[in-house]
């Protein structure tokens, strides 16, 4: 009881301090909503979260946490049904007709609601504030669905130069550089896994796959990436990154690659699935 209360003592000045650093900041760099711009309030909790970067009635549009029940292969979340048997995790239709390239695939949210919004801003309009509120969702989801990883690398989905050059950097990256750091914070040490970011290239400069059906996506991608060098990839089992999964098309065309040059297993982890 007394050592409670003199802990209590000994952070009480170090909290206050934070507290008025806070504030001070608040005044010089008030929270603006990234989508609307409107005030947001400071007092509204833990900082990195949506909510300190999206405003009441923008995050109104809603936050699509996946939860089970989902595909154990492709992640899409099912809708809860009438019987128990669909309410639990299972293979989906799709995924038994035509399998995917990878071993399964999990993402942190449905690509619906704020996040659908959330995720342009971030790419094209370099609202980067929000990439740290993201790259928290997806350490959440890697340590639910990685928790006693058998992964040896994490790659980023590599973009086309042209288009590095253009956007400035590659959003795939933004998500996980800071995952080592993230992955000490929790577990107290180093990771057995690398993130390797130059082994996959895309040498490709493929046309934007909106609009583009199932086969015509995967023409496009034809080709679409290069690995560099064997060495780095042979018999390792690898988890992609990437920011949006749709069709699955850009995993399997990295996915085929990686497995000709001998991988063992790819698996993806994407902040958002439609
Ligand atoms: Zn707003
Ligand atoms: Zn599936």
């Amino acid at each position: 009881m007394t050592t409670n209360f003199k802990n209590c003592l000994s952070t009480y000045p170090f909290l206050m301090v934070k507290k008025g650093i806070a504030i001070f900041e608040q005044l010089i760099y008030p929270l603006k909503c990234l989508k609307c711009n409107a005030y947001i309030d400071p007092d509204m909790g833990k900082p990195n979260t949506m909510e300190t970067c999206f405003c009441d009635a923008c995050m109104q549009a809603g936050f699509y946490h996946i939860e089970d029940p989902y595909c154990l292969k492709c992640g899409v979340k099912f809708s809860q049904g009438f019987s128990q048997v669909f309410n639990e995790n299972h293979v989906c239709e799709a995924c038994i007709k035509t399998p995917l390239k990878v071993e399964k695939v999990r993402a942190a949210t449905e690509y619906k609601g704020i996040i659908k919004d959330a995720i342009p801003l971030f790419k094209y309009s370099s609202k980067l504030a929000a990439g740290k509120v993201f790259e928290l969702l997806l350490f959440q989801t890697f340590l639910t669905h990685y928790e006693k990883p058998d992964i040896d690398l994490i790659i980023p989905m590599p973009l086309h130069k042209t288009k590095l050059r253009e956007r400035g950097f590659n959003q795939a990256f933004l998500l996980i550089r800071n995952f080592v750091k993230l992955y000490q914070q929790h577990y107290g040490q180093t990771p057995l896994w690398k993130i390797d970011t130059g082994v996959l290239v895309r040498v490709k400069k493929t046309k934007p796959q909106t609009g583009f059906d199932i086969e015509q996506r995967k023409n496009n991608l034809k080709k679409a990436f290069k690995v560099v060098d064997q060495k780095r990839v042979k018999n390792k089992n690898i988890l992609l990154i990437d920011d949006v999964f749709t069709t699955g098309a850009t995993c399997n065309e990295a996915a085929l690659e990686l497995l000709k040059n001998g991988v063992n297993r790819v698996e993806v982890l994407v902040l958002a699935r439609t």
